[in-house]
């Protein structure tokens, strides 16, 4: 079922009220096809986030001008070109072969908890990963991360609070963390940019 204009806007709406002016929304739009994407133009969504390339080239097709495009999925090297052509941000730069190909603007993923399932880069490599993407020409804004899974929001507060370290550390100025069961907490630990999804839709 595509997503109701009305339901989209309230919690768009509310969540702008507690994020404040600064802090940029990214809407995670996996849940929805393209034309769900219609609800979220109607509701005032400015920026969209998508996982996959094919899915980014369906909607940026069908709702280009429309949206700002960010892609906030697994960045694969072969996909890396593409990504850049339609996106003004990319979240998840976790490579040196994709950064060879990157055109656009990016955050580095960090995975601060070394868990091994998860994408990004370790915090003890961050620094000299760092120095090689820049070397090979990407514009680096920030950092990103995906906490471990947690029932708790505090639970993320000292991983967000981590990666502001790790930002002012290496003269960093975006951070993009926290969705929707922990936005709160990650706009108090200095979010710059919160990815929020399923609360937009269903909450
Ligand atoms: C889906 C997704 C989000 C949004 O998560 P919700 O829990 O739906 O708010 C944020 N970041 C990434 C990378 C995602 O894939």
């Amino acid at each position: 079922m595509p997503p109701s204009t009305d339901t989209v806007r309230a919690n768009y709406e509310r969540i702008r009220s507690e994020v404040g002016p600064e802090v940029q929304i990214v809407v995670a739009t996996k849940y929805v096809d393209a034309d769900g994407m219609e609800a979220l133009a109607s509701a005032g969504v400015e920026i969209v986030g998508e996982n996959r390339l094919q899915d980014l080239e369906e909607k940026h097709a069908r709702h280009g001008d429309t949206f700002r495009w960010h892609f906030i999925g697994q960045l694969q090297s072969r996909k890396a070109r593409d990504v850049s052509t339609l996106c003004e941000l990319v979240h998840s730069l976790d490579s040196l072969s994709a950064a060879k190909r990157l055109t656009a603007p990016a955050l580095v993923e960090v995975n601060l908890a070394g868990e091994e399932t998860k994408s990004g880069v370790s915090s003890e490599e961050l620094p000299s990963f760092l120095a090689e993407a820049r070397a090979l020409g990407v514009d680096v804004r920030g950092l990103m991360t995906m906490p471990p899974i947690t029932d708790d929001p505090e639970g993320s507060r000292p991983h967000f609070s981590r990666l502001r370290e790790l930002a002012a550390d290496n003269g960093l100025a975006e951070l993009s963390m926290g969705t929707s069961q922990d936005y709160r907490v990650a706009v108090e630990e200095g979010a710059t940019v919160v990815r929020v999804g399923s609360l937009l839709f269903n909450g």
